[in-house]
């Protein structure tokens, strides 16, 4: 099959390809002698992220829409009974068969060489893939040796592990039924987040409890998939993960978005009113110091004339793909530098910096007395 061919089925036509690839709103990209293009800009139906080969289009992973107050947010979106899942912190990969090859996919539509690598210690994927070619396995990978978050769960403690939670179907946006999901999970052994069960709009004390442990226990959230199509899945996050993620991102807030602060500042105000938390003096300086310390000892770092960087430690079965994921930061624009590559057991340890250049040069600037107008 052709390219246009594999278009047409999502009313593509060869004018408006034309004018995507001229755009640069595709891009060809390839891993490994498998050749496929990224969309980078909306062409037609299909979003940023999505990837696009001969004969296949892998759909992109779509938002999840978010609610901030737990109880009457459910009530307000479900009608119908849904599932309840563990919202895993890690980062999201898409897992498909491409011609012979089993790739990983980012939510950018790149191929993640260290993703791809690790698939092999996750799940059997020739088993699932060599019965279920139009399939696509969605997940998170987690842990505190991942290459792009700081973060992790609580309950990995070393290296990375894989969690499914969604099956979607190659060349169209839809995915498997939530149940049918399951089975395919259990049947093939894949890995899955926590799984609460099925509940209906009435439920939310029990819904209360699970988010409250949760957040006792460190971990992200809650994720609600609904039975009925015409309803959404909604996310919805404990308190401890917003200051969490103020903690690890307020280090380089000079290169992050001032919403990504604010949006994290109001879940937290909902979270304690709804769950009647109080705002106490321990509270108060838990916040302080989650979005204070983190930027102070980069700055105490940048006017010493140190450059301020991000540490990351990660395992790799095969040594060609530590180059190739070198590559993949090259062309995601991650200033990214090795620092040592050794094989320890069965894996190649390898340990990286990511190099935060705009926070060290303004800092400095500011520091060496530079105006603005601000
Ligand atoms: P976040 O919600 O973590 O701030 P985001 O801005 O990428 O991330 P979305 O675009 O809504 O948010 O995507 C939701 C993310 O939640 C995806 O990256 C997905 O991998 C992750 N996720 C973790 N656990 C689950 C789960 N059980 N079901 C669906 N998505 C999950």
């Amino acid at each position: 099959m052709g390219i246009l061919e594999t278009l047409s089925k999502v009313n593509i036509t060869e004018k408006m390809w034309g004018e995507a690839l001229e755009n640069h709103n595709v891009v060809p990209d390839g891993f490994e002698g498998v050749a496929f293009y990224r969309v980078v800009k909306k062409v037609g139906n299909l979003e940023k992220g999505c990837v696009i080969t001969d004969s296949e289009i892998i759909f992109a992973f779509p938002r999840i829409a978010r609610i901030l107050q737990l109880e009457n947010g459910i009530k307000l979106t479900f009608a119908s009974p849904f599932y309840v899942e563990e919202k895993v912190e890690g980062y999201n990969v898409r897992v498909a068969k491409v011609r012979d090859q089993v790739l990983a996919f980012t939510r950018g539509g790149y191929v993640c060489p260290f993703s791809t690598d690790r698939l092999e210690d996750f799940f059997n994927t020739e088993n699932f893939f060599g019965a279920n070619p139009d399939l696509i396995i969605c997940g998170e990978i987690a842990g505190p040796e991942n290459p792009y978050n700081i973060e992790s769960p609580p309950y990995v403690a070393e290296d990375v592990n894989f969690f499914t939670f969604d099956i979607k179907i190659k060349n169209t946006d839809q995915q498997v039924p939530v149940e049918k999901r399951y089975e395919l999970f259990d049947k093939y052994e894949i890995p899955t987040v926590t799984r609460f069960g099925k509940y209906t709009p009435s439920d939310t004390k029990k819904l209360i409890e699970h988010i409250r442990e949760l957040n006792e226990k460190g971990c992200e959230g809650l994720v609600f998939k609904p039975t009925n199509p015409a309803e959404k899945t909604l996310k919805y996050v404990t308190v401890d993960s917003c200051l969490k993620d103020i903690k690890v991102t307020s280090s380089v807030m000079i290169e992050t978005p001032a919403e990504f602060f604010t949006h994290r500042i109001l879940r937290t105000i909902i979270y304690l009113l709804e769950h009647n938390f109080p705002l106490d003096k321990a509270f108060l300086e838990k916040t302080g110091e989650a979005l204070l310390l983190p930027i102070f000892e980069n700055a105490e770092k940048a006017v010493k004339g140190e450059m301020i960087v991000e540490r990351f430690n990660v395992r790799f079965n095969k040594k060609q793909n530590i180059t190739k994921l070198f590559e993949h930061f090259r062309k995601c624009k991650v200033d990214a530098e090795l620092i040592s590559q050794k094989k320890v057991g069965k894996y190649w340890h390898v340990e990286f910096v990511r190099r935060c250049f705009a926070s060290y040069e303004i800092i400095q600037n500011y520091w060496k007395g530079f105006s603005h107008f601000d």
